[in-house]
């Protein structure tokens, strides 16, 4: 049986009638920049997450940049980041001039442990930046406790949690602001890139919204340098559509991420942990074992693909090979990487296809 990592041309096919009707609504609009279909979608995605505000920008790391520069981070300011997360929450620190602070992760979760961050704040600390890491919400709860006790606000990496839960309430509305990505490999993703920043603060809003337009408000009126990230109203229409049904692909990954909870019951394997108060979207599901080369070589040869998110920690990456960043103080990060195996998860993987794959890592020994 061949399962693959994930099909995103499957997520496509089930929707191409009203996904072409939603281009061709576009294409015969004549507006391709901004315009009523992107703000249709920023209604609706606001909405849905529970936020006042929604501002569509180009992608996940625009997001992020945009966000830290409408909480004016800047040049010199330090932001507290997890040691173990996707490159692209470091770099959009880095673009703004700011230094990305690591903070390691509880080894359960894999998210930046909240008993860590206090003593990583300094007198220079602007935000903290919390990733909700394969969907899994970060806990939220004591680092907005923190952020208030510090006068420092807090900005989520959600690019991997569309639809996730923290308190009952979806992941959108918790921080100062949340930045979101639409690959097309995420829960909620486009047919391209694409992103989005959401807030409940009015004023946050407002500098997001003039940034990723030029830094203007009137046409050939520039208040701020800003930049070009606008969410392509073709993806914005396409994202309406994906987003009524999101909810219900999020189940299917629940239903599968229950079926390997349940049945994968091997003692090499460590199975996902998820934090109190939280709900995962299942973005991915991320199992670990000291033994990672040969459980991946067992289930490729039983046709099942893996991937690793993420094999290279951001501060061992030639990117910041001359920040000075000493890899000794992240072991937990270090070891995470690797060890830890994303297995097939998404919605369009069949029961078979997950049965096949949770009896493969229970035929799998390391010895
Ligand atoms: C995908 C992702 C991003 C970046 O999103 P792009 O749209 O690819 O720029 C940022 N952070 C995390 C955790 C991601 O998974």
């Amino acid at each position: 049986m061949k399962v693959p990592f994930l099909d995103v041309g499957a997520t496509y096919k089930e929707l191409s009638k009203d996904v072409d009707e939603a281009i061709a609504r576009v294409l015969h609009s004549g507006w391709y920049v901004l315009g009523p279909e992107l703000e249709s979608f920023e209604r609706d995605f606001a909405a849905f997450v529970g936020a006042n505000h929604c501002i569509g920008v180009a992608n996940g790391l625009d997001a992020l940049e945009i966000g830290l520069r409408a909480l004016e981070v800047g040049p010199g300011d330090e932001v507290i980041v997890p040691s173990n997360t996707y490159i692209a929450t470091w770099l959009a620190v880095s673009a703004v001039g700011a230094i990305p602070v690591p903070v390691e992760p509880r080894r359960d979760t894999h998210n930046i442990d909240p008993s860590l961050i206090e003593r990583a704040i300094t007198k220079r600390t602007k935000a903290i930046l919390p990733v909700h890491l394969y969907g899994q919400p970060a806990e939220l709860k004591p680092i907005l406790e923190i952020a208030a006790r510090h006068g420092v606000r807090v900005i989520e990496d959600a690019a991997q949690a569309h639809g996730s839960e923290y308190d009952g309430r979806l992941i959108g509305g918790h921080g100062d602001v949340v930045a979101w990505s639409f690959y097309p490999g995420k829960n909620l993703g486009g047919l391209g890139d694409g992103g989005a920043v959401t807030s409940n603060d009015p004023d946050i809003a407002d500098r997001a919204k003039v940034i990723r337009n030029y830094g203007s408000r009137i046409k050939y009126v520039n208040d701020v340098r800003g930049m070009n990230s606008r969410l392509d109203p073709i993806q914005a229409a396409i994202l309406r559509v994906k987003l009524s049904h999101l909810e219900e692909w999020n189940e299917r990954r629940t239903k599968i991420a229950d079926y390997y909870a349940s049945s994968i019951d091997n003692p090499y394997v460590v199975k996902p942990a998820l934090a109190p108060r939280t709900r995962s979207a299942w973005h991915l599901y991320v199992i670990s074992t000291a033994n990672r080369s040969s459980l991946e070589a067992h289930l490729s040869q039983r046709g099942i693909s893996t991937l690793i998110h993420y094999p290279i920690p951001p501060f061992l990456q030639q990117a910041y090979g001359n920040c000075g960043y000493d890899p000794t103080k992240y072991p937990i990060a270090v070891k995470l990487a690797k060890e830890v195996l994303s297995i097939p998860i998404g919605p369009h993987l069949t029961m078979e296809q997950a049965a096949w794959t949770a009896n493969s890592i229970n035929s799998w020994s390391p010895i």
